[in-house]
């Protein structure tokens, strides 16, 4: 949790400016308590429902330690790489609680989850409901499978981040959905057990939820008169988070009461994926302050961070709150937050107040827990930032800062 003792702020107190001090900055910081408590009221919330999988999205933060925090409360996980996989295989994560979604699973994916056992693929074409079913007969397998299903559904949330309107390259649209389903039925290699829908990201509101499940519904029932017994229904993730002091969080409990009641009608089971709504709000990034300059009027504070290390408000023009870490109220000026990238863009906050601001103080960008380090990459050849954990009250590295010489590590010089 984050708070301000002395005037200072802390992360279930610990002190982030003696954070910065000892791991330098930019530096990536998580509360593990606070991953704990989200993971546990998603638990608590759908604790009415008879069978449900929380299955944590990989892709939102894939540190192996908060991994390793989730499988040990009980969470399955959904990946979208090879590379994800193998983190989960790092903590022997249980395989019948992992699901694999994504456009464009290669031939070495589909082949290493069907070896691990995952429970389900999220398939998202014909064709690559033909290729599982190839590649399964040739390790005598039988792939679970379910269909990722684009409800065609406004989920009024960014348009990078809206995954299920007719125009995203995401699922297949209802009516194909069903005639593809048919065509499983006679695949010897496949076993169609879900149907899955993934709308978007940063959802406010339950009224996209409730339509995407309704849709889901209407086809539940289509595959039954088919007999073709679904056994899960997975509505993805995409559960907002407060990133603004104004925006309005649906709680946990109100999503579930909509859902849990259409699911335990049905009898079926039902898989959650969520992210950002578990991580998002347990992580921050601090970063210092370097130069102060005007241009034209405008002022502006270059700080050590930038697009590199956190990329939303670049990408999505996202908005995470920024403060120093010693704030007073008084003599505060307005300044745009930018990093060190050559490129216009490269802007972390706008129209921030910050007071007095010298060079070395650190800032706090908050609810950077998701969609911030994995993000990270080495433009500009800048290396990529540490990740730090509180546990039990200590501040323990779980990730190096990268050295410039692994950035020119797979170079060759000709
Ligand atoms: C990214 C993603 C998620 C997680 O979304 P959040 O908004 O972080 O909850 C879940 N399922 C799929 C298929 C995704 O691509």
């Amino acid at each position: 949790m984050l708070e301000r003792i002395n005037n200072k702020v802390h992360l279930d107190k610990v002190s982030l400016e003696e954070v910065a001090k000892k791991f330098g900055t930019p530096c990536y910081v998580y509360s593990k308590s606070s991953i704990v408590r989200e993971f546990i009221d998603y638990k608590e919330a759908f604790s009415e429902c008879t069978d449900v999988k929380i299955c944590y999205s990989v892709k939102a933060n894939s540190n192996i330690n908060i991994l390793k925090t989730f499988k040990e409360l009980g969470a399955g996980f959904d990946i979208v790489s090879l590379g994800e996989l193998e983190r989960l295989k790092l903590i022997n994560a249980d395989p019948k609680k992992i699901v694999f979604s994504g456009v464009a699973k290669s031939d070495e994916e589909i082949l290493e989850s069907l070896k691990y056992g995952i429970l389900f693929f999220n398939v998202e074409s014909q064709d690559e409901l033909e290729n599982i079913n190839l590649l399964a007969a040739k390790i005598n397998k039988v792939a679970n499978i379910s269909l990722r299903v684009n409800p065609d559904i406004d989920p009024k949330t960014h348009p990078y981040i809206s995954t299920g309107l007719k125009s995203s390259k995401f699922g297949i649209a209802v009516d194909q959905a069903l005639e593809i389903y048919k065509v499983s039925k006679n695949l010897k290699n496949v076993n169609p057990i879900g149907i899955d829908a993934h709308i978007g990201s940063q959802i406010l509101d339950f009224q996209p939820f409730s339509d995407s499940l309704d849709r889901l519904e209407e086809l539940f029932n289509k595959l039954r008169e088919l007999s073709i017994n679904i056994e899960y229904i997975d509505i993805g993730g995409g559960l907002g988070i407060k990133y603004s002091d104004d925006d309005i969080i649906p709680s946990k409990k109100d999503f579930a009461k909509r859902i849990v009641t259409k699911i335990n009608k049905l009898k079926c089971g039902l898989v959650l994926e969520p992210g950002r709504s578990l991580v998002g709000n347990s992580g921050v990034l601090l970063t210092s302050v370097v130069y102060e300059k005007n241009n034209y009027g405008k002022d502006f504070l270059i700080v050590d961070a930038g697009m590199n290390d956190i990329l939303r408000p670049s990408l999505y023009d996202a908005y995470h709150k920024i403060e120093k870490v010693s704030d007073c109220t008084e003599n505060k000026k307005t300044f745009d937050i930018v990093g060190p990238i050559c490129e216009t863009g490269d802007v972390l906050g706008r129209d921030v107040q910050i007071n007095n601001p010298k060079k070395g103080d650190v800032l706090v960008i908050n609810s950077a827990g998701a969609y911030g380090h994995v993000m990270s990459s080495n433009y500009n050849s800048k290396p990529k930032a540490p990740e730090v954990l509180i546990d039990d009250g200590k501040a323990k590295l779980i990730k190096k800062r990268e050295t410039i010489t692994q950035i020119l590590e797979n170079e060759i010089i000709l």
